[in-house]
């Protein structure tokens, strides 16, 4: 195996420790004939296989104590019965091999306690697990599941399921790393979420040694397959210059040679301001309003109230500008008394701006808010309207915004397709775009971005999408107008960068990435980022795209 392996870092930092495998679920044993002078020895083999889980699990059992004691030896007196003993060496001997011996004998006892009342029947779980443990140790692979380690480990999967992972104790994961998923699959949100280092998208992942010391550097998605003490300590010590290059990553958002890309912070309200604060955004890029009508009052909140919350987030940034989107009800942020309950696709259906043209009223009165909160502030106020498909979706709600007396800087958020095709014409009525790319992603692969079998999708990287940014920003251009991203694609670094080099003016998101976005934009060039950008949409998948922004920013 190669020493240095290269995936997608998805979670800054550097972990390094032994492998364990995140063991696949047991196959069903091939149903191979045994020669009768094997026989003995794999009636042997079959009773030490028992032995030695049934003590293994008698071993973590007293490590464990209490309950979860109670549980592991009974569990093991399942291994250790002499009745099902007899039958998986009765089962040898008329010529199945150990493994499937044990898997039908199991069965046959499974079926057995299934059928006998709740209380035995509640244990089938924990048999199987038993039937597991023992079949994975006879065939010689990892045991299914999340691994059994006392020690810290690195973390090794195919891919990671919520399920796999809700077992995992977090003080024994060092870090992950993964052959597929991308950086808004499960295992990357699990790792970021956990603070540890991860590497997704690692060809040969499974094949990496159980056991085996590894580095993972997160940050540039290296694998450093038994690193050297030397490696071990440059790389720690890369990784605290790292960390204090990114607590020292201060100030405006610009790549290295001074193209500047403000960084904003999304909110939900007056809650989310310190932590944009703290983070050094220079202001707010989305302020998702949908969160004050979320009161469970049933009705829109009043004018006043609005005004009031508004205000607070306004007075936080009195230099910076901050964007307001109105009210963004229904799909994924239904709302009882404005979304529609009886329409076959919401997301299809009367949602964002649609919503709102349906209730002007509703419309009316958080412009109203809006400008009642700005009155007197030096803050640039900017406020944007949600899936505007056309011209006349952004003239409808330039029209309202000046009907309601409310002054400034109007745009409209590109979630649709067609408003990316036809970005020039949306132009004509608002004076900036942002980029919804949740959205955006969810309409331009006709997947809804809340169905898990279809989250693929939902990967911002992908060449399609990419396209549209693209076209996007560059009608801002021609427009002399400015275009930012507002959806998850900002959060990622690389994205940003290759964001930047396709034209993009401004990047929000979430407070917790902006000084990763931030670090890794002052370490590229503008022209850095546009080869990056232009590598990345020359490729047909989203994988080839990370991978040649990758190349193209590392320098390789
Ligand atoms: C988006 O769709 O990318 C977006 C920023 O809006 P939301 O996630 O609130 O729909
Ligand atoms: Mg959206």
């Amino acid at each position: 195996m190669r020493t240095t392996l290269r995936g997608v870092g998805v979670s800054h930092g550097v972990a390094i420790g032994e492998v364990r495998h995140m063991g696949t679920a047991v196959l069903e044993p091939p149903a191979e004939q045994t020669p009768a002078e094997e026989v003995p020895r794999e009636q042997e083999r079959a009773r030490q296989a028992l032995e030695a889980v049934a003590n293994d699990l008698i071993a973590r059992g007293n490590l464990a104590g209490g309950e979860a004691q109670a549980v592991l030896e009974a569990q093991a007196m399942m291994a250790q019965d002499p009745e099902l003993i007899a039958d998986i060496e009765r089962r040898i001997a008329t010529g199945n091999a150990a493994e499937r011996a044990v898997h039908d004998a199991f069965a046959a006892f499974r079926a057995l306690l299934a059928n006998a009342g709740e209380y035995l029947a509640g244990r089938v779980a924990d048999l199987d697990d038993v039937r597991n443990r023992i079949v994975a140790r006879l065939l010689g692979v990892p045991m299914p599941g999340v691994p059994d380690s006392d020690e810290p480990y690195v973390l090794v999967a195919r891919d990671l399921a919520p399920a796999d992972t809700a077992l995992l104790d977090p003080t024994l994961v060092l870090g992950f790393v993964t052959e597929e998923g991308g950086p808004t699959s499960h295992s990357a949100i699990l790792a970021r979420a956990l603070g540890v280092p991860a590497v997704v998208a690692l060809p040969g992942a499974t094949e990496l040694a159980e056991g085996i010391l590894i580095a993972v550097d997160g940050s540039t998605g290296e694998i450093f397959v038994q690193p050297s003490a030397e490696k071990q300590a440059e790389l720690t010590a890369a990784s605290a210059a790292r960390a204090s290059s990114l607590a020292a990553s201060t100030g405006p958002g610009a790549t290295s040679d001074g193209h500047k890309v403000p960084l904003l912070a999304n909110v939900g309200g007056p809650a989310d301001v310190p932590a944009a604060l703290e983070a050094g955004a220079e202001g707010i890029g989305l302020f998702r309003t949908e969160f004050l009508f979320l009161d469970g009052s049933g009705r829109a909140p009043s004018e006043e109230k609005q005004a009031a919350t508004y205000r607070q987030v306004l007075e936080a940034f009195p230099d910076g500008r901050v964007v307001v989107r109105v009210l963004d009800a229904g799909a994924d942020k239904p709302l009882d008394f404005l979304t529609p309950g009886d329409e076959p696709n919401p997301a299809l259906g009367v949602r964002g701006l649609r919503t709102l043209l349906a209730h002007p009223e509703v419309l009316r009165r958080q412009l109203r808010a809006l400008a009642t909160a700005a009155a007197g502030l030096p803050v640039y106020l900017e406020v944007m309207a949600p899936m505007v498909a056309d011209r006349t979706d952004a003239k409808a709600f330039a029209d309202a915004c000046r009907e309601a007396g409310l002054r400034a800087k109007l745009g409209a958020m590109v979630e649709v397709p067609s408003a990316a095709l036809r970005a020039r014409s949306i132009l004509q009525e608002v004076e900036f775009l942002s980029l919804g790319t949740n959205d955006l992603a969810q309409y331009t692969f006709a997947a809804d971005r809340q169905v898990g079998a279809v989250s693929r999708f939902q990967d911002p990287w992908q060449p399609a999408l990419l396209d549209l940014i693209a076209a996007s920003a560059e009608a801002a251009r021609a427009e002399g107008k400015s275009c930012g991203v507002c959806g998850e694609a900002a959060s990622d670094p690389l994205l940003a960068c290759v964001m930047t080099g396709l034209g993009v003016t401004s990047l929000s998101m979430g407070a917790a990435s902006i000084r990763y976005v931030r670090a890794t934009l002052a370490e590229h060039t503008l022209a850095q980022c546009e080869r990056a950008a232009g590598a990345a949409r020359a490729t047909d998948t989203a994988d080839e795209a990370r991978r040649a922004a990758h190349t193209v920013l590392s320098g390789e």
